[in-house]
């Protein structure tokens, strides 16, 4: 055999052995060393501390279940939250039940966004407030990958950030006027009627301040000519809205009270999901957008973009929650005409800094994702 023909022979088994064993050699190697690793969910139950006892229509409380979550991807860490008011049907135990169920690991791109979290939506109904704690974690997660906070991946401009509301709760007079004083560098103040002395927790509060409030009656009145003559008699003490008057179901009672009312009634009870922002045109003239209620940051987008498409104004608002849930709304605030992200403040042992209210007004940062660290 001449030099040339074993080397023909050489280079072709070569050839042939590289064609045949490299690609396998590759793929035994990206298998072997470099494995597709899915999200990994993880989470704990924390009992919210609230600063004072918190009393709405139907229910007072000291303090609120939360279930913390945290999405685990390269090495990076997205943190969520579910907040749990009792009178809302979920707890720590639902929310661990509905959690233990998902499997995350799974989805090997957090970017996914939509496949991901309509299989957490599919998984069972209802938890609407554990799934909002994957979706916000989830979002904090694929905010931090791409070093951006989502006000910005939305292309909100962080100035038309609104004042946020700080709540009042039903109370003795003094404790009322107590907490107007704490309540000083609002701009506005929410307050809890649907108790048994409206007029006189308006009387006392503006017998120490004359500062816009906004009303939150949480379903407590019971009929629709009580909550007309209501709203002529709050306009004229400095109320700029009313929300959720009655009962959620009464839906041509609320159509009539803001055809006829002076001011503008919002819905919050009577909306939860995105598919109930149509049903609120014609019935209410704004509403108020939870990410508790509504699964989280994606479809509270959403509802906001609908809304504003009906001619719905939207309030953001919140249960008693972390600074981590807050600060998740918070990122959609600027498309909100009104914010009542209060939540954090009414709690004393908040594990996470996020958001900061300055001078009344929601103060977003340029930190990725949804913008916390822990304490
Ligand atoms: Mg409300």
């Amino acid at each position: 055999m001449g030099t040339g023909r074993r080397n023909f022979i050489k280079n072709t088994t070569l050839y042939t052995i590289g064609s045949l064993m490299l690609p396998r050699l590759t793929y035994s190697n990206m298998k072997g060393t470099l494995p597709k690793q899915g999200l990994k969910l993880t989470f704990e139950p924390y009992d919210l501390q609230l600063k004072h006892v918190f009393t709405l229509a139907n229910s007072s409380r000291t303090t609120t279940p939360v279930m913390l979550t945290r999405i685990e991807f390269n090495n990076i860490i997205g943190y969520g939250e579910a907040s749990m008011p009792p009178y809302l049907g979920e707890s720590q135990k639902t929310a661990a039940r509905f959690l233990q169920t998902l499997n995350l690991n799974q989805f090997t791109d957090p970017f996914r966004m939509d496949e991901i979290l309509e299989y957490v939506e599919e998984a069972a109904p209802g938890n609407t407030a554990a799934k909002a704690a994957v979706d916000i974690a989830l979002h904090d997660l694929t905010g931090k990958i791409m070093q951006q906070p989502w006000y910005k991946i939305w292309g909100f401009s962080p100035e038309n950030t609104p004042h946020t509301s700080f709540t009042i709760g039903i109370d003795q007079p003094d404790v009322v006027r107590q907490k107007v004083d704490e309540a000083a560098p609002y701009k506005i103040l929410k307050v809890k009627l649907g108790g048994p002395n409206d007029r006189e927790m308006i009387e006392t509060i503006r017998s120490v301040t004359d500062k816009p409030l906004c009303v939150d009656v949480n379903q407590g009145w019971k009929n629709k000519e009580e909550a007309l003559e209501m709203a002529h008699w709050l306009i004229e003490k400095g109320v700029e809205f009313v929300e959720q008057p009655m009962p959620k179901g009464n839906i041509d009672d609320h159509a009539w009270l803001s055809e006829h009312s002076p001011l503008p009634i919002i819905g919050d009870e009577a909306i939860q999901r995105l598919t109930d922002v149509q049903e609120a045109a014609g019935v209410y003239s704004g509403i108020n957008i939870k990410l508790m209620k509504c699964t989280g940051m994606r479809e509270a987008h959403k509802m906001i973009t609908l809304a504003h498409a009906l001619g719905l104004k939207v309030m953001i608002g919140c249960m008693t929650e972390t600074s981590c849930a807050i600060s998740a709304a918070a990122q959609l605030s600027p498309k909100a005409e009104w914010a009542d992200l209060d939540g954090n403040l009414l709690i004393s042992n908040d594990p996470y800094k996020g958001v900061t209210v300055e001078d009344g007004k929601i103060t977003l940062i340029d930190k990725p994702g949804i913008g916390i660290s822990k304490i």
